[in-house]
């Protein structure tokens, strides 16, 4: 993979950065920026050789329209702001003549952020025009978007192969950084799994098994096991279709399931109760959901992630948009950060999962907290990324 040293930077050479500010807004207002603090790093590179800077991202799923609640506009001002540099914030559409002009008379180490590229039909339809169009717009191609990079469009796959090309900061971190896990990670290698939904992490579990010492559940994830073993879970989150995915998986000795589970009513914090799982055949009434793991399952977790030299982890253990439910989350991520850099590698990811690992301010304690949900998990999974492949 080319990085950011192979590529000639000159006063005034335009660089089409792809970013991904796919970030929660409500009413116009940014909710989180770590996403793009985290490409800072990158665009400021680029600045101190004084290259014409053009942002590139997409934001939600416009479906090719152009959708005001979905423009990037807040985003360019935040960036600004960020940087103390003037970002102008460009709305003509990539192809459209008086955006060409206007990043032409761009002046040397300044910045523009183009519009949402989703508003355009041609970003997700893999279009080649509408690549084309977008490199009219530069001289050279960067990518920084790794939690873009499991997809195949115009800007990520078709815009390389038109410009000399390479990885930004960031991309070339998140490579290096789950690189050591998928090929010889430090034995022994403990995966915690949680979420929701097996089938998208199924693949992960499958491939990192094999060098993993243990696997450990939780989150609605482990719900589908419960089922499978013939528990019955009230009202609980889960998915009737990967039931049977489950019990293939119970076989095998890596897999931990949780000792204890809180159950509860989401909205009524006062619900939540303990129950141990072996005691009777019913785990929650109907009514009521499993929502965290308990006080054993963190107590023995936290002996595992102990014991492991390479700690990964994709996707809460309950349900962490209440707090009352964040416990178990909360707890082993503290264990997580506090063995990481030293005794352990530890790497997280996951959009809910680095929320609720933020919420803990630990975050700088862990060696890699990855921008990518999608992306880190088809990376995982073993995976070659077209967005990656192709910066080769
Ligand atoms: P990530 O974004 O970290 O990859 P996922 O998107 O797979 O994780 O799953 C996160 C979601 O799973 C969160 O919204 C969380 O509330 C939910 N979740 C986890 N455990 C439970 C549970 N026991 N019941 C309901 N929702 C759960
Ligand atoms: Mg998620």
């Amino acid at each position: 993979m080319k990085t950011l040293k192979d590529l000639k930077i000159k006063s005034g050479t335009k660089v089409l950065l792809r970013v991904d500010y796919n970030v929660p807004i409500s009413n116009s207002k940014l909710q989180d920026a770590w996403r793009i603090i985290q490409t800072l790093p990158t665009i400021k590179y680029l600045l101190e050789r004084e290259a014409c800077v053009i942002l590139m991202s997409h934001l939600g799923r416009p479906g090719g329209m152009v959708k005001k609640e979905l423009s990037l506009k807040s985003v360019a001002e935040y960036v600004g702001r960020k940087l103390r540099v003037r970002v102008d914030f460009l709305e003509s559409l990539p192809g459209e003549a008086d955006l060409k002009k206007h990043i032409h008379s761009m002046s040397p180490g300044t910045v523009v952020m183009l519009e949402n590229l989703r508003f355009a039909p041609g970003e997700d339809a893999a279009d080649p025009g509408f690549a084309r169009a977008l490199a009219e717009l530069g001289q050279v191609y960067v990518n920084d978007a790794f939690g873009a990079s499991h997809r195949k469009s115009a800007s990520i796959t078709l815009l390389p192969k038109l410009l000399p090309h390479a990885a930004g900061l960031l991309l070339e971190q998140e490579v290096q950084m789950l690189g050591k896990i998928v090929s010889r990670p430090a034995k022994p290698m403990v995966l915690l799994m949680g979420g929701a939904k097996v089938s998208d992490k199924i693949g992960v579990i499958k491939n990192l098994i094999k060098s993993a010492h243990k696997v450990l559940l939780g989150g609605a994830l482990a719900n589908n096991f419960f089922a499978a073993m013939g528990y019955s879970i009230g009202n609980s989150l889960y998915d009737k279709k990967e039931v049977a995915l489950a019990k293939s998986l119970l076989k095998q000795k890596k897999i931990f399931l949780p000792y204890d589970v809180v159950v509860g009513v989401p909205g009524k914090p006062r619900s939540a109760k303990v129950v141990v799982l072996g005691d009777k055949d019913k785990l929650a009434a109907k009514g009521e959901a499993i929502l965290d793991i308990g006080p054993l399952t963190i107590n023995r977790y936290a002996a595992a992630i102990k014991e492991a030299a390479t700690i990964v982890w994709n996707g809460p253990m309950g349900y962490t948009e209440e707090p009352q439910f964040s416990h178990g989350t909360a707890a082993l991520m503290r264990v997580l950060a506090a063995r990481s850099k030293g005794k352990a590698f530890g790497v997280l990811g996951g959009g809910e999962s680095v929320e609720a690992l933020r919420r803990t301010k630990m975050e700088d304690m862990v060696d890699w907290v990855s921008t990518g949900g999608g992306a880190m998990l088809e990376f995982l999974e073993g995976k070659s990324l077209p967005g990656i492949k192709v910066l080769s």
